[in-house]
Parts: C-alpha cells; sequence; structure tokens
C-alpha cells in the first residue's frame, strides 16, 4: 500500500507538493482550512488529488504517514499537536522538496536582500549556461520545480518560516545576507529565536559545503564567533580588506585561493552599497558552482531585478523618480540613502512596525531637503524629523504626492519612495503602492512633456 501524505494549506507550496507528491506515487490528500484559490483547485482537480476546504477534517489528516503543511501554520495549531502526539511525521513543503530533488541548491536567506541575490545568483548561472531553476518565496514552489522537471542546480529563497519547518535540508551552498529585527511577532518577540531559525540555513551542511554570509553585520557577525559552522565559511566585507571578498572603496575583490578578480559596482545594473554585499555574494556562489569571470561579467550587465527596488521610473525635467516601495523596514531605507548623493525628496510613512529613527537621521539630515508623508496617522514621522528636514508635507493620495515632490523638487533632485513602513493602512501591499507611485509618475510625466 503506497504511504500517505496529506498536506496542510493549498496556496503556492501546498500545491506544488501534492504535484510532487502525486508524481511521486504517493497517495495524497490536501486539506485547507479556508478557501482553495481557483487556478490551485483547478490543478488538483485535473490530477485527481481529493481535497477539502473551509475545513480539516482531523480523522482524515491524522490517518496519515506524513504530514507536509505550509509554512503559514504554525506548530501551535491544533492540528500539528494532535500529528505530533500521534508520531506523525510534519514536514514544510521545502524539506519534501529537498528529499526528492537530484541537484545542487544554493540556498538564499536574510532578512533584506534575499529577493535581489537569489535573482541574481539565478540569472548569473543560467547567463553561465547552467541548467537552473529558480524557486521559492520568488515565483514558484520548490516542490513544483522538483515535480516538474530535473535541473542540475536549483537557487531558492528562502524565509525565516520555511527553515523553520526543515531537518534534512542541506544546500551546496548557503547565503546569509543579514539578520535585523523583523517578523518578532511570529518568534514571541525573542530576537534569539528569529536568529536560530536563521542559522537553521547552516544546520545539516557539512565540510564539503559552503556558507556565504555578510560578515559586517553586527548580529551575523557575533553569531558566527559563538556558532560552531560546519561548512567551509565565505565571508564578505564592506570593509575589512583582508577579507578575501571585499569592497576596497573602488572595486569589489574576489580572493578563492591562487584565483583572484576584481569588478566595479560600474559594471552591473545594481546601485547602493547594500547591492555591493549581494552582489559579492552571488558573484561568489556563482563562482563557487563553476561558472567562469567572464560569464559572470556578462550576466552582470543584463540583469534586472525585481521591480520596487530601487527601481528607477523616469526622469522628468532632471527630477528623477525612484520606487523602494520594498523598503518596508528602516534597515532597508539606511541603504537607499545611501545609494544617493543627490538631494532627496523623500517619501515615507504606513504602518510603522516599531521603527527606530535614530539609525537615519544623520543621512536624513545630510540629504533630505523634503519629507513627504504618506501614510493614515503621520505623526510620529513629523515629530521626529520636524527639525530634522526644511519641509514636511502630508499626502494620502498618490496623484497629490507626486505633484507635491515635483513642486519642491529642482533639476538633478532624485525622489525617492522608501517608505520604512509596511503598506496596509492606504494599499493593498507593497507592491500596490509602488505600482500607484510608477502609474502616477508617469501619467505626471506624460501631462507634463504635452503641455
Ligand atoms: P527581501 O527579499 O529580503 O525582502 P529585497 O531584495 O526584495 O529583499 O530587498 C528588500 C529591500 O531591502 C529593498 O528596499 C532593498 O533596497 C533593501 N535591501 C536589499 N538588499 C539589502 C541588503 N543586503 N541589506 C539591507 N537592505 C537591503
Amino acid at each position: 500500500m503506497s504511504k500517505k501524505i496529506v498536506i496542510l494549506g493549498a496556496g503556492e507550496s501546498g500545491t506544488g507538493a501534492a504535484l510532487l507528491a502525486k508524481a511521486k506515487g504517493f497517495e495524497v490528500f490536501v486539506s485547507d482550512q479556508g478557501t482553495i484559490k481557483e487556478n490551485y483547485k483547478r490543478e488538483l482537480e485535473v490530477l485527481k488529488i481529493p481535497f477539502e476546504e473551509g475545513v480539516h477534517t482531523a480523522d482524515r489528516i491524522l490517518a496519515a504517514d506524513l504530514i507536509i503543511k505550509s509554512p503559514g501554520i504554525p506548530d501551535k495549531a491544533e492540528v500539528i499537536r494532535q500529528a505530533k502526539a500521534k508520531s506523525i511525521e510534519v514536514i514544510d513543503e521545502l524539506e519534501f522538496g529537498f528529499r526528492h530533488l537530484t541537484g545542487k541548491v544554493i540556498a538564499i536567506t536574510g532578512t533584506n536582500g534575499k529577493t535581489t541575490t537569489t535573482l541574481l545568483t539565478f540569472h548569473l548561472l543560467k547567463a553561465a549556461g547552467f541548467n537552473v531553476a529558480l524557486a521559492g518565496n520568488v515565483g514558484e514552489s520548490l516542490a513544483r520545480k522538483v515535480a516538474t522537471a530535473a535541473h542540475d542546480w536549483y537557487v531558492i529563497e528562502i524565509s525565516s518560516f520555511q527553515l523553520d519547518g526543515t531537518t534534512t535540508f542541506r544546500p551546496e551552498i548557503g547565503i546569509l545576507t543579514n539578520i535585523t529585527p523583523d517578523h518578532l511577532d511570529r518568534y514571541e518577540y525573542k530576537l534569539e529565536n528569529y536568529v536560530n531559525s536563521k542559522f537553521r540555513l547552516v544546520s545539516s551542511m557539512t565540510a564539503q559545503n559552503k556558507f556565504i554570509y555578510y560578515k559586517d553585520d553586527a548580529i551575523v557577525g557575533a553569531e558566527i564567533s559563538k556558532r560552531t559552522v560546519a561548512p567551509i565559511k565565505v565571508p564578505v566585507s564592506l570593509t575589512d580588506y583582508t577579507c578575501p571578498i571585499h569592497f576596497d572603496g573602488t572595486k569589489m575583490v574576489f580572493q578563492f585561493g591562487a584565483d583572484v578578480f576584481m569588478l566595479s559596482q560600474a559594471e552591473t545594473t545594481l546601485k547602493g552599497p547594500h547591492n555591493l554585499i549581494n552582489t559579492m555574494a552571488a558573484v561568489s556562489a556563482v563562482y563557487l558552482a563553476g561558472a567562469s569571470v567572464s560569464s559572470i561579467k556578462a550576466g552582470l550587465s543584463t540583469f534586472k531585478n525585481a521591480p520596487h527596488r530601487l527601481e528607477t521610473i523616469a526622469i522628468i525635467d532632471g527630477v528623477e523618480f525612484v520606487n523602494d516601495s520594498k523598503a518596508t523596514n528602516v534597515d532597508s531605507v539606511v541603504y537607499a540613502l545611501g545609494s544617493y548623493t543627490q538631494p532627496l525628496i523623500w517619501i515615507a510613512g504606513g504602518i510603522d512596525k516599531g521603527n527606530d529613527y535614530s539609525l537615519i537621521k544623520q543621512d536624513v539630515q545630510q540629504k533630505v531637503k523634503t519629507l513627504i508623508c504618506l501614510g493614515k496617522d503621520n505623526q510620529k514621522l513629523k515629530t521626529f524629523f520636524e527639525h530634522v528636514v526644511p519641509e514636511i508635507k502630508e499626502t494620502q493620495t498618490v496623484k497629490e504626492l507626486v505633484r507635491l515632490a515635483m513642486e519642491s523638487a529642482r533639476k538633478g533632485d532624485v525622489v525617492l519612495l522608501s517608505p520604512a513602513c509596511a503598506s496596509f493602512d492606504l494599499f493593498k501591499n507593497y507592491e500596490d503602492r509602488g505600482n500607484q507611485f510608477r502609474d502616477a509618475v508617469l501619467e505626471l510625466k506624460k501631462e507634463l512633456e504635452t503641455t
């Protein structure tokens, strides 16, 4: 009799896991307590995979030999507690996908920079001619990728929630971009729990694997010095010239044994100090995977990052409009501000997750001539920056926002939407905020060009 697998949650990861389980010949049942999106339902129906929605039928779930849960379902959930009490193994889709793949994995995690580093790593491997798949938080689930085709390499973006559900997951190369306090609500407000979750990345890795990390990060640096980490360490630094991979003030220097090469940021399509870190990490991973330096250089010059990350939308009368809507915490804004030397019209605001603005006070004082608050409640921002920036404006519509920005801007200035906050007060999500901003900027450009 085939092994029974029950999948809890039928989003991208649950459906991907169902496809893989079916392809591997398991008996599969999918249970989602909410409603399942039409496209996923159709996929399950086509493959004749039984499912239920709006309910978890305990008897059926607890008859499983293995349960694969969506990373959104916490261990504390009743059904998970019951399963564990019956000694049923409970894993996440990422772990399940990993158990069934035959290629090698490059896994990327960190509080910020995951998507950029993942997309860049994938792009560089593809440009070098590797048979590579992109999976995880960006795009499709790993299980779906494993179910549909065999690849030599899988480049996977992983959140801490996904890492929580891994046991044997062992990337060939792991990248940790940084750790700053975030999502602490999921970790009993203990930074230590969040840090432990991120370090699960290396927990199954062996001395044959490689671990690339940003050593200047205060938390990562401190953790590395007190933890035993099995894989070969490949630290990356913006400041330490003795580090084999570092930025020397002009160039990124890569030293792998006797092999040394350098790259300047002008050879890449990315801006800012944070992207030096991301680039050094991605290039190191790809080099260690076997790509040539010439293919890496070619790939760097054709990379296009995902939208909403320091995305230049238009230049209107010499004023550059930049969409960094993905910057939903202060740490990202530190890097956004550090990416420009021009005077800034800075747009910030939304739902504040306990922001400490003192981290950016000095940069704001030096560079920002106008702050435009874009949120329902802007009091905290206004109070903090009252005596820091010469001008503060406020609005709740994007149409008015771009006009206010244009009024304050002079030729050579940059209008930077880098909000430091979540978007849910006025928008559906950060993509919606960035898309509305992009539309309004392009609209303004059209209007000014025709008058
Ligand atoms: P993630 O997927 O981890 O959210 P992204 O690449 O989407 O990361 O970038 C999210 C935000 O973080 C962007 O606003 C970007 O400017 C900023 N950022 C990107 N890389 C880094 C980094 N290495 N350190 C700090 N901030 C970064």
